[in-house]
């Protein structure tokens, strides 16, 4: 597997020294109140050392530091009240024998009272309360007969257990307690001096940021006098000490990933392919500027002995697939299998099926290689591979199985890379470790943050799109036009035409699916009555959302009610308009890349970006803007790189802080000094490489998950 041509250290030593009081890699057992139990518990959650419990960040903090009397205190402000506990009472509820409810008042010094509710509080709790002195936070709410109250408030007797001024509060905290998890971390940080750090220590200087141990410290156990606002938006130091840390240990990977993969072996394939060439003059369009310079850089990386490793990106419908056909059809001239692989079946055969047309006469084999094929035509397709016989072959995850060997693959294409996991990539390489990598994405990324994130591979870029394209009109509409807005897609259904409804929700809400149903099933029996409507979410399984798919492209379905999960590169000439509920919620890269997929066929498509208020500003970008590039750099000054850390836009990345750090020019620094520090010290052999060496290893274990790092 990996191998960036040095081996990670397994002496011991970096293990902790023995004056130290554990090892922070080691099992969590260690720490007090964890026992198998629990720690099995915390396995799950892929806690498992000391470390790992570390760098479990809290998911919010509570600010304890100002005290409010309760005659001040208005409905709906969260607020913390100090008091006693006054008239508990327990009783069931109503209309529900097995429920209790636990009441009471809150009494501060003045006399004045607030009540505080419980639903099915643990038995302990009356007790634990009762005429204690305590202090209270909760949200404030005012209850149907008049009374303020706090349902569920966080309560502590100060006596006792006295909350931090910023008290942490961890999702694992449901699991085993939130004052295990403190009591934990706080025996844990004192092993923390010793985690080593990745960026050497002149670097960190030099960008003013504390160390490890001091940012670890401060995230966990914050100083009363800390920003609570930089702290929940991840803006303090101790977050851009930790990003900046593994950005570096990244940025050496690339680095000497790339160095490696200048000397892997690859394929030469002779200059050029007449039967490529025939593919090209044979097409019904002429390719665009674009499309020609990046067939030529293509085909002198396959010309070279080195392995290509190129991602071509470029908007939707920018015209790649044709890109990636002249690359497959050079190597199978040159007497090589070429495999493309697309995230779902309905693209693969989209693929398959466009590679037929264009290619008109039999002369090249290819095959479709998906999940569900009859056991016979499967036969008949691994069969064909197996000979090693020149052809291509479209397909699925299906051509990563095990029972699928391609021994002459001289080309690998992935398309929508962003979809898999990196580890995909990695076993598709493996069929053939000579052939040569070729990546498409419609995910823009801004050139600058390109050459920082993907500097280990080449990159050519789509910009243009293919002439004679329609335009796609954008609107910015508010909610009181909707009406105008259903009634534009009813006009285009009822030309034979198709409608997406994108929804603003998350992928990972576990709601989606019934949001999506509901707003489906108002429009059939409100604007949109009469014309067929079907849903799409992140919730259907892949067969469904392949059939969804399927219907809407042959106009079984109209108007397709989805979140974001809609096929990025599914080509359905008819669909022309696009309605976004809540645009403002996407960021404009996103919003770019649903828009693409209407205006795919012969007529104008209209986009409609439903949003209020002060939002309506940042999407006139949209309206402006047509160039997939202009608007992923827009984006990148109006958010910061943060968000293009995210798994969706780069890739997979083995990132989890990078997004810390906000501006391009800090992580233009880092790369700098990742450079800097391999001249230095190029086998990362010295003393002070050692964390450095520790991190890589780390992403090298990830690595399995990685093709930055694939051998
Ligand atoms: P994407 O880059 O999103 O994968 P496709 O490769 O699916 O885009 O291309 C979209 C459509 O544009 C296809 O129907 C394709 O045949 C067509 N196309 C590609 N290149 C050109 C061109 N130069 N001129 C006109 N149409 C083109
Ligand atoms: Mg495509």
């Amino acid at each position: 597997m990996a191998n960036v041509g040095f081996k990670p250290p397994h002496s011991g030593e970096d293990s902790a020294d023995a004056a130290s009081p554990f090892d922070a890699s080691g099992a969590l057992s260690q720490l007090p109140g964890i026992g198998p139990k629990r720690a099995a518990l915390l396995a799950e959650r892929g806690i498992v050392s000391v470390e790992d419990l570390l760098l479990t960040f809290p998911s919010r903090y509570l600010d304890w530091r100002e005290i409010k009397a309760i005659h001040e205190i208005i409905a709906d402000e969260t607020a913390v009240l100090a008091g006693r506990l006054v008239n508990l009472n327990e009783r069931p509820m109503r209309g529900s024998r097995w429920r209790r409810l636990l009441s009471g008042w809150l009494q501060d010094g003045q006399g004045a009272r607030l009540r505080v509710v419980w639903f099915n509080a643990p038995p302990h709790l009356r007790q634990r309360f009762a005429a204690a002195e305590v202090r209270v936070q909760g949200k404030v709410t005012r209850a149907a007969d008049g009374h303020l109250e706090i349902v569920h408030p966080e309560v502590y007797i100060p006596a006792q257990d006295p909350p931090l001024a910023l008290q942490p509060s961890y999702r694992i905290g449901d699991l085993i307690g939130q004052r295990l998890v403190r009591a934990a971390i706080d025996r844990a940080l004192a092993a923390a001096q010793e985690l080593p750090a990745a960026m050497p220590d002149e670097f960190r200087a030099r960008l003013q940021l504390p160390s490890l141990a001091q940012a670890l410290r401060y995230l966990h156990q914050p100083p009363p006098e800390a920003d609570l606002d930089a702290l929940r938006a991840g803006a303090t130091p101790a977050h851009r000490a930790l990003a900046a840390d593994e950005l570096f240990a990244f940025e050496l990977a690339l680095e000497l990933e790339r160095e490696h993969a200048r000397q892997r072996a690859g394929i030469s394939f002779a200059a050029g392919s007449v039967m490529a060439d025939r593919f090209i003059d044979r097409l019904p369009f002429k390719l665009t500027a674009a499309q020609r310079r990046a067939i030529a850089e293509i085909r002198a990386d396959m010309q070279s002995p080195a392995q290509m490793n190129r991602l071509l990106m470029g908007d939707v419908g920018s015209g790649k697939t044709v890109v990636a056909l002249w690359a497959a059809i050079n190597a199978v001239d040159h007497g090589y299998q070429a495999a493309v692989m697309a995230p779902t079946e309905l693209l693969a055969e989209q693929h398959y099926a466009a590679f037929q047309k264009l290619c008109g006469a039999p002369a090249i084999r290819c095959a479709l290689l998906r999940g569900n094929l009859p056991a016979a035509t499967r036969r008949g397709v691994l069969d064909f591979l197996r000979s090693g016989a020149p052809g291509v072959v479209f397909g699925t995850h299906a051509l990563i199985q095990r029972t699928v060997e391609i021994p002459r693959l001289g080309l690998a294409v992935i398309d929508e890379q962003h979809r898999f996991g990196v580890f995909d990539r990695v076993r598709l390489q493996a069929l053939g470790p000579r052939a040569d990598m070729l990546l498409l994405s419609a995910t823009p990324i801004p050139r600058s943050l390109a050459r920082v994130l993907l500097s280990n591979l080449e990159v050519s870029t789509l910009e243009e799109r293919p002439a004679g394209r329609p335009v796609v009109a954008t609107i910015i509409a508010a909610e009181q036009e909707l009406d105008t807005v259903w009634s534009k897609v009813r006009q285009e259904v009822e030309r034979g035409n198709r409608a997406y409804c994108i929804l603003p929700l998350i992928e990972s809400d576990d709601r989606q699916d019934m949001a999506v149903t509901t707003a489906a099933a108002d429009l059939r029996s409100g604007a949109l009555a009469g014309l067929r409507i079907g849903v799409m979410h992140g919730r259907l399984p892949a067969d469904e959302k392949d059939a969804v798919m399927r219907e809407f492209r042959d106009g079984k379905v109209q108007v397709l009610v989805s979140t974001t999960v809609i096929e990025v590169g599914i080509d359905v000439p008819a669909a022309t308009v696009m309605v976004i509920m809540g645009a403002a919620r996407f960021g404009l890269a996103q919003l770019h890349q649903l828009r693409g997929r209407i205006g795919r066929g012969t007529q104008p498509g209209f986009c409609y970006l439903v949003a209020d208020g002060a939002a309506r500003r940042k999407l006139k970008v949209l309206v402006e803007k047509t160039a997939g590039a202009e608007i992923a750099q827009a984006d990148l000054e109006l958010r910061g790189p943060g968000d293009l850390f995210g798994a969706r836009q780069a890739g997979p990345l083995p990132l989890r802080y990078a997004h810390w750090i906000r501006d391009l020019d800090t992580i233009l620094r880092i790369r700098d000094f990742a450079r800097e520090w391999l001249r230095s010290d190029p086998a990362l052999s010295s003393k002070s490489s050692r964390g450095a060496r520790k991190a890589l290893a780390h992403l090298l274990e990830a690595g399995s998950r990685s093709a930055l790092f694939a051998g």
